[in-house]
């Protein structure tokens, strides 16, 4: 499976943009590409809507990515369906209010068709035994008709669908099995290499009391510290609103430290998902890959590319100083590659989608 390099850089563009504030972002997109968002946008004001599949390994930024393109396209033009969100707010739902039980389970008996009962593909959701139950895929089919029906005139991201081999066959079939009105389904497949997905593992860390996710090595706050007695540097909370705003330190997460091995049974499962969906005809494909490799450097700009962090700290001044050099990793088949910045992502994700609902220009 190869994934195309689609070049982002435009000779005629000399302007560079800050890709880490909304305002940068927002300038970065309505240079490289407005005339195609501004269509996007369009259509579906015009009342079309479009259905798509969101296919990458685990911690390869689908949140990240589908986040910015909401930003982008407008929240209120877009609906992410995440089957873990979908799962999470059911067991919420189901304890905070007795009535709800019988709520979904009204629902299932009229829409829900399987093997297995309503009554008894609910409780597999909901049992949280140590014992792993596999969810029926026609309950998940059924659960994603109901969120799905909850955004109308909306383009849709679904995230956690399919999940497994016989999953595939039904989002070939989807809108016929959903009734969904949508215009055009496609699958999005984001391409990232194990090292870029271990070493965002090994260097994140989160505040412990906003949450705020970032890396010590990849995405640093405004605010370092050198830790004497550990001798380390530690990020502290930047975020204005969090009430540990520049003195929370930021913690790693127990297991971070394994990086990618904790995770390598279900990072081989996604990767056989990506490439049986790749294989498949008669569906039209985004693809997007997040490494590329050095020698194609010169398709994309400077800022559009991932750095890497370092910091020295001076005894005698106490003063720490951060280095901010190229981010050079290998990729699966060992080529020195460069991770690009989400939003060049996000901005080719754009142009593709453009291509399939619009057609060549
Ligand atoms: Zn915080």
């Amino acid at each position: 499976m190869k994934f195309p390099v689609y070049k982002t850089k435009n000779q005629k563009i000399t302007k560079s943009f800050n890709l880490n504030t909304p305002i940068g972002r927002k300038e970065y997109f309505e240079t490289k590409a407005g005339k195609e968002i501004e269509d996007i946008k369009n259509y579906i004001d015009q009342g079309h809507t479009f259905l798509a599949f969101f296919l990458a390994k685990k911690s390869a930024g689908k949140g990240t990515f589908s986040n910015l393109f909401s930003e982008v396209i407008g929240e209120n033009r877009i609906a992410q369906i995440g089957i873990g969100h979908i799962i999470k707010n059911l067991h919420k739902d189901i304890e905070s209010n007795p009535s709800a039980r019988t709520e979904i389970v009204e629902y299932l008996n009229k829409h829900y068709r399987g093997f297995v009962s309503p009554e008894k593909a609910l409780d597999s959701v909901l049992d949280r035994s140590t014992e792993k139950i596999t969810i029926p895929s026609e309950l998940i089919i059924t659960l994603i008709k109901r969120e799905i029906a909850k955004h109308p005139n909306k383009g849709l991201l679904i995230d956690g669908f399919p999940r497994t081999h016989d999953q595939v066959s039904y989002s070939l079939f989807f809108r016929e099995i959903m009734h969904v009105d949508s215009d055009a389904d496609f699958f999005i497949l984001l391409d990232v290499c194990e090292s870029i997905i271990d070493e965002r593992i090994k260097y994140r860390v989160e505040c412990p009391i906003c949450k705020a996710p970032r890396n010590t090595k990849l995405y640093p706050t405004q605010f370092i510290e050198y830790d004497k007695e550990k001798s380390k540097f530690v990020l502290l909370c930047d975020n204005p609103t969090c009430e540990g705003y520049g003195k929370q330190v930021l913690q790693p997460k127990e297991g971070d430290e394994l990086g990618i091995e904790a995770i390598r049974a279900r990072l081989e499962t996604d990767q056989e998902l990506i490439e049986k969906a790749y294989l498949l005809h008669g569906v039209p494909k985004v693809m997007i890959s997040n490494n590329i490799p050095l020698s194609e450097k010169d398709k994309f700009d400077d800022y559009e590319i991932t750095p890497e962090y370092t910091y020295e700290y001076d005894e005698k001044t106490s003063k720490i100083t951060t280095i901010e050099s190229p981010w050079i990793i290998k990729d699966d088949d060992g080529i020195d590659s460069f991770s690009l910045q989400a939003p060049a992502g996000v901005l080719i994700m754009i142009k593709q989608i453009h291509t399939i609902l619009f057609g060549k220009e």
